[in-house]
C-alpha cells in the first residue's frame, strides 16, 4: 500500500517532511499548502510538487508568479490518506475541524498542546502506541532530543529520573524578526520550564525536570542532562548503549576536535544535505558516570531532528510498518540518518 500524504505549512519542517516523503517508497507527497509564492514554492514547483493554498483568496498571487496552484487546501484533503500540519504552533487545532470533515488522519508538531491528538509521539519510546490511531503529536526539538536519550537509558539501564538544563538557539537561522541579539534570556524565569512537562506527554511517570535559557544563536541547541538510573553505571556502559541507539551520534572532542555546535555544523555543511543533523548528538567526553548517576551534554538541531519521527509517525497511521524497528531501519536508511559526519 502506499499511503498518501499532504503538508500544511512549508516552512523549516513542513519542507524537510515534504522533501524526506518524496524518498519513501510506501508514501506518496500528493501537495504541499503554501501562504506565499516565495523562493520555497519556487522550489516545491522546481522538484515537481503539486502547490495548493488556504483558500481560492492566494492563489492568484502564485498564478501571477508563473506557479500552477493545483486547488486549496480541501481538494488536497479529498485526496490524501494523512495530513501533516506543520503550521506555526497553535495553527494546527484551528485546522483539526477541517482535517476531520474530510476523514484524514492528521499529524501535528510540538507547537500544538498535547490535546490536539490522540497521542503524543516519540519513535524510541512509544512506536506502537501510535499504531492505527487517528492522530499524533510529535513532540518538539528539545523534547525529542531528551526522549531519545532517555528512553535509549531506560532501555539499557532503567531511568528513575532527569533532571536538565535547556540553552535554547533563539531562533532558526531564516528567521529574521526575532531575537535576542545580545542576552541570555530565563525561559521562564520560574522553574520548571515546560519541557518536562512536554517529556511527561509520552512518558507520563517519569520523575523530571528541566530548566531553560534562550541564548544568541541560530544553529542548535544544547541540553545538560542528569539522569538517575535504577543501577550503578560505568561512563563505558552508558557510551556503549548510545552507540549503539539508532538516531544517537557519540561525538569525540578529543578526536574530532568538535566541542561546539558552531563545528558541528560546519562539518554536517560538507557532507549532509542543507547540513542536516537529525541524529541527537551526545558529547562523548562529557559523558559522567557517578553511581546510579550519569551526566551529559547533548546538543539537538532544532530544524530536522523530528523529521525522522514525522516519517515514522506516518507510517504508524497508515499501519506501514507494526514496530519501531521496522520503521526506523526504512526511514533511517533513506534519509541517511546515521551516516557518517567526516
Ligand atoms: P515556520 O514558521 O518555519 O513554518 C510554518 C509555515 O506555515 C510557514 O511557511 C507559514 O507561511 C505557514 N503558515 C502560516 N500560517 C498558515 C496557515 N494558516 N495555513 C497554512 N500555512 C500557514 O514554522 P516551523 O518552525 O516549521 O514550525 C512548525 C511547527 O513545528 C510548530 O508547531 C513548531 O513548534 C514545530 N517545530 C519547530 C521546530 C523548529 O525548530 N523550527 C522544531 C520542532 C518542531
Amino acid at each position: 500500500m502506499v499511503l498518501r500524504v499532504g503538508v500544511n505549512g512549508f516552512g523549516t519542517i513542513g519542507k524537510r517532511v515534504a522533501y524526506a516523503i518524496q524518498l519513501q517508497d510506501d508514501m506518496d507527497l500528493v501537495g504541499v499548502v503554501k501562504r506565499t509564492p516565495d523562493y520555497a514554492a519556487l522550489q516545491a514547483r522546481r522538484a515537481g510538487i503539486p502547490i495548493y493554498t488556504p483558500s481560492e483568496r492566494e492563489a492568484e498571487a502564485f498564478e501571477q508568479r508563473g506557479i500552477h496552484v493545483r486547488g486549496t487546501i480541501e481538494d488536497l484533503l479529498d485526496s490524501i490518506d494523512v495530513i501533516v500540519d506543520a503550521t506555526p504552533g497553535g495553527t494546527g487545532a484551528k485546522y483539526k475541524p477541517l482535517y476531520e470533515k474530510h476523514g484524514v488522519k492528521q499529524i501535528f508538531q510540538g507547537g500544538e498542546k498535547p490535546d490536539v491528538a490522540d497521542v503524543s509521539f516519540s519513535t524510541l519510546c512509544n512506536y506502537e502506541e501510535a499504531l492505527g490511531k487517528r492522530s499524533v503529536r510529535v513532540v518538539s526539538c528539545n523534547t525529542t532530543g531528551l526522549l531519545r536519550l532517555i528512553c535509549t537509558l531506560d532501555k539499557a539501564f532503567g531511568v528513575s529520573a532527569a533532571r536538565a538544563v535547556i540553552i535554547r538557539r533563539a531562533a532558526d537561522p531564516k528567521e529574521i524578526k526575532r531575537g535576542p541579539i545580545n542576552a541570555i534570556v530565563l525561559n521562564p524565569p520560574k522553574l520548571p520550564s515546560h519541557h518536562g512537562e512536554d517529556v511527561r506527554t509520552v512518558l507520563p511517570k517519569l520523575d523530571i525536570v528541566t530548566a531553560a535559557v534562550v541564548v544568541p544563536t541560530t544553529l542548535m541547541h544544547v541540553h545538560n542532562v542528569t539522569l538517575r538510573l535504577s543501577s550503578p553505571v560505568t561512563r563505558r556502559d552508558v557510551i556503549a548503549a548510545l552507540e549503539e541507539a539508532p538516531r544517537i551520534m557519540v561525538v569525540s572532542s578529543e578526536e574530532t576536535g568538535i566541542k561546539s555546535t558552531a563545528e558541528l555544523m560546519e562539518a554536517a555543511r560538507e557532507l549532509r544535505k542543507r547540513s542536516d543533523i537529525p541524529e541527537l548528538v551526545v558529547f562523548e567526553e562529557s559523558v559522567t558516570a557517578r553511581g546510579n548517576e550519569v551526566i551529559l551534554f547533548q546538543a539537538v538541531h532544532q530544524e530536522s531532528i523530528v523529521i525522522p519521527e514525522n516519517i515514522d509517525a506516518l507510517r504508524a497511521l497508515g499501519g506501514l510498518a507494526q514496530t519501531a524497528k521496522e520503521t526506523i531501519a526504512l526511514t533511517d536508511e533513506s534519509l541517511g540518518v546515521g551516516q557518517p559526519l567526516w
